[in-house]
C-alpha cells in the first residue's frame, strides 16, 4: 500500500526560507529545503517563501524547476505562497509575465509603495484561528481580484490579502515573521499532514533572531 506523503518542502532559492523550515519544526513537521529537480518528489506540500519575485522567478529557470513544480502540484501537491510566493503563483501581474500561474487571482506587486512602507497588523481569519492572527506585510503585493472559485480568507480595505483554491494557498503577509503556528498548521492539514501537539517542543524562537524578522520588528 502506498505511505500517505508527510513531508513540505520549503523553497530554499532565495528569502525567508529559513523562518519558514524553523515553524515546522516547532509543529513536529517533517520538512526538506528543496531546490534541485529531485529534491520535489513525493511532497505532501511546497511553501514558496517571500523575497524577491523576480529574482525568484529568475531562480526557478536557472535552476529548471518551474516545470518540474508544475508537475508536482497536477499531482496533488499543494503550495502555500507567503508574499514574493503570491506573486509567483498568480495567474495574473498587472503589467508583468505570470510565473507559474496556479491560482486564478491578479495581484498587483509592491501595491503598498515602498520598504519603508511596510507595517504590521492583526484580523481573525476564522478558518485558521479563532484568535487574532499578527500580519506583517513588507512591501507586500495587493490580490485585486479572484476568479469565483476562489475562497477569500482575508479582505482589508479595498484589497485581498489571502485566499485560497483546493490546492493552492496565498498569502501577501508574512506569518513565518511571527510567533503564531496557525498558518503553517492550517497548511499542514490543507496538505493532509499530522502536526506534533506539542508545539512548543522545539521551540528556541531562532525566527526572532534571523534577518528578515528583525527586519518585521523595525518595520
Ligand atoms: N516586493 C517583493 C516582490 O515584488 C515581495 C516582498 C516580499 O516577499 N516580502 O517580489
Amino acid at each position: 500500500m502506498k505511505e500517505n506523503k508527510s513531508v513540505i518542502g520549503v523553497l530554499g532559492l532565495q528569502g525567508g526560507v529559513h523562518e519558514h523550515l524553523n515553524h515546522l519544526d516547532r509543529l513536529g513537521i517533517s520538512y526538506r529545503r528543496v531546490k534541485d529537480k529531485e529534491d520535489f518528489e513525493d511532497l505532501a506540500g511546497l511553501i514558496i517563501p517571500g523575497g524577491e519575485s523576480s529574482c525568484l522567478s529568475r531562480l526557478l529557470n536557472i535552476f529548471e524547476i518551474k516545470e518540474v513544480i508544475i508537475a508536482a502540484y497536477n499531482q496533488g501537491m499543494k503550495i502555500w505562497g507567503t508574499c514574493a510566493g503570491t506573486i509567483l503563483l498568480a495567474k495574473s501581474v498587472v503589467g508583468e509575465e505570470n510565473c507559474l500561474g496556479l491560482i486564478d487571482i491578479e495581484v498587483e506587486r509592491n501595491s503598498f509603495g515602498s520598504q519603508l512602507d511596510s507595517f504590521k497588523s492583526d484580523a481573525v481569519i476564522k478558518v485558521v484561528d479563532n484568535e487574532p492572527l499578527p500580519l506583517t506585510f513588507i512591501r507586500s503585493p495587493k490580490i485585486l481580484k479572484v476568479a469565483e472559485d476562489i475562497n477569500v480568507l482575508l479582505k482589508i480595505d479595498d484589497y485581498i490579502a489571502a485566499a485560497e483554491s483546493d490546492n493552492v494557498l496565498v498569502t501577501v503577509f508574512h506569518p513565518e515573521l511571527t510567533e503564531s503556528l496557525a498558518f503553517h498548521r492550517y497548511f499542514a492539514t490543507k496538505c493532509g499532514v499530522k502536526c506534533n501537539t506539542n508545539e512548543n517542543a522545539n521551540t528556541d524562537n531562532d525566527w526572532q533572531n534571523c534577518g528578515w524578522a528583525r527586519m518585521a520588528r523595525v518595520a
